[in-house]
């Protein structure tokens, strides 16, 4: 896993109100910090000694303290770009933090989904999101495909059920508790369920959403 820091981000960007940070801390094996001329490489794991080689390894200067107090510089920089362009929503997330939202039933979703065309672009675009639907296909007569989609959590026929008439055929009929869904799995199940919160702050999901609903801004208004 070769990672590198950021060191440029987007309005939607909001990694560090989500208790994560513009630069890996755990979980690669190489990282990549740019500085002015060249890149501290950071060699974390076995895994990355062995990738790169002892032979290249051995090729690289060690990174001198000045290249690392660069580096570091470059981090704090782009952590307090990112507060200060999130400092409007007040928020402070963590895993151990979650915000506390209504539940899919309360009214006050409807203010958001007002906006939802159910276009499905941010669970699509969102690095967390993985739910997907399976389906047969006819090839032929006799030949059929099963094939794996993305689905959407915003799509009405997501959560229907087969059922005959004067069955209820899905639980979430208002599009209000789908949007609701999606928010709260990231904010409240996932934490319940894993321990950590489901959102990685990358804006992602702000930048496409065709109705403008940003993500910030409904944990803000609706944890307050
Ligand atoms: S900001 Fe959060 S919810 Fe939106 S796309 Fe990124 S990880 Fe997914
Ligand atoms: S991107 Fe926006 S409009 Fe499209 S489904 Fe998601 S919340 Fe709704």
């Amino acid at each position: 896993m070769v990672s590198c820091d950021c060191l440029d981000c987007t309005e939607t960007c909001f990694c560090t109100m989500v208790g994560g940070a513009p630069y890996p801390t755990e979980g690669f094996d190489v990282n990549l910090t740019a500085i002015d001329d060249g890149y501290v490489v950071e060699v974390a794991t076995d895994r990355g000694q062995q990738w790169l080689g002892e032979e290249r390894l051995g090729r690289l200067p060690e990174a001198s303290a000045g290249q690392l107090a660069r580096r570091d510089e470059l981090r704090q920089a782009m952590v307090r770009r990112l507060e200060e362009q999130n400092a409007a929503f007040g928020l402070k997330l963590s895993d151990q933090q979650p915000p506390k939202l209504p539940n899919d039933a309360d009214g006050s979703w409807g203010k958001f989904s007002a906006d939802c065309v159910e276009c499905g672009a941010c669970t699509n675009i969102c690095p967390t999101c993985h739910c997907f639907y399976l389906y047969d296909q006819a090839l032929g007569p006799e030949e059929f495909e099963r094939v794996r989609t993305w689905d959407s959590c915003l799509f009405s026929t997501y959560h229907r059920m087969a059922g005959g008439p004067g069955m209820k055929l899905t639980p979430r009929p208002k599009l209000s508790s789908r949007l609701a869904n999606r928010v709260l799995h990231k904010f409240a199940y996932s934490p319940q369920q894993y321990g950590v919160l489901g959102c990685v702050g990358c804006g992602r999901c702000v930048e496409a959403c065709i109705g403008a609903i940003d993500i910030r801004q409904v944990v803000k208004e609706l944890s307050e």
